[in-house]
């Protein structure tokens, strides 16, 4: 664990301690790998599975709020918690999926088609179909190449977008309407060319909770990393790490 998580974790607990800012609304929590080991890993990107299922057995208790698809949601104010993975790891295949499946939590896996088929850790294109055949799973877009997309020119932006969403629906044969922002980077104009590309809904890395006046394609996402014990995990899902936000910058101002 590095030093600044170290430090996070203990003003998170300390406002833990004095009451965290709870509110209703739809919450996203952001995975990456579920069980995997990544080479070069110093963000924590790969949670164990045993986290991951204890995380989940949380989850379906129902006790922050319910979980739903992030095309689902209702983003009307209620209590709502969507589980999203980025990048398209073969993990969330054969790890995280039977998990989710057992427990029948929805969720939704955000894969990039230009690291589809590049080998372990990713995805290949005959798996994410399997994957999409879980009950409960949603297959959404995380760009074409897991470019950086609110510095591109209007064209690149476009075809990121739409490229993406095409190939994903042309293999999958069904629509796809949610996308997550590769690098969490987006901004309001970027935002109006995933609106306009198709998409209903899209994940960014601002921690925080959603509310009903929030732009749905720059929904905030509480990421979840391998450090996060239980206490944390109870932590972030509730609102005690939304603090965290302020050391950002919301892309809805940018
Ligand atoms: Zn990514």
């Amino acid at each position: 664990m590095s030093w600044t998580h170290g430090l996070w974790k203990t003003v998170a607990r300390a406002r833990g301690a004095f009451g965290s800012p709870e509110r209703p609304g739809l919450r996203v929590l952001g995975y990456h790998a579920v069980g995997s080991t990544l080479p070069g890993d110093p963000y924590g990107l790969s949670t164990p599975a045993e986290a991951f299922a204890r995380q989940m057995d949380l989850l379906s208790s129902g006790r922050f709020g319910k979980t739903v698809p992030l095309g689902g949601a209702k983003l009307d104010g209620g209590a709502e918690i969507a589980v999203t993975f980025d990048d398209g790891y073969r993990d969330a295949l054969t790890t995280a999926a039977p998990i989710l499946a057992r427990l029948s939590l929805p969720f939704s896996v955000c894969v990039t088609p230009g690291l589809l088929d590049s080998g372990r850790p990713h995805l290949s294109w005959p798996e994410l179909k399997e994957l999409a055949l879980v009950p409960g799973c949603e297959i959404g877009a995380h760009g074409l190449t897991h470019a950086r997309l609110d510095g591109l020119g209007a064209e690149d932006l476009a075809r990121e977008l739409s490229e993406s969403r095409r190939r994903l629906e042309d293999a999958l044969g069904r629509a796809v309407s949610v996308m997550t922002w590769p690098h969490g980077a987006a901004s309001r104009r970027a935002a109006d060319a995933a609106r306009a590309a198709g998409y209903s809904r899209a994940g960014c890395s601002l921690y925080g909770v959603n509310g009903p006046d929030r732009e749905p394609l720059l929904l905030k996402r509480t990421e979840i990393v391998s450090f996060d014990d239980e206490r944390d995990f109870a932590g972030k899902a509730s609102g005690a790490w939304d603090w965290f936000a302020l050391r950002q910058g919301d892309p809805a101002n940018r």
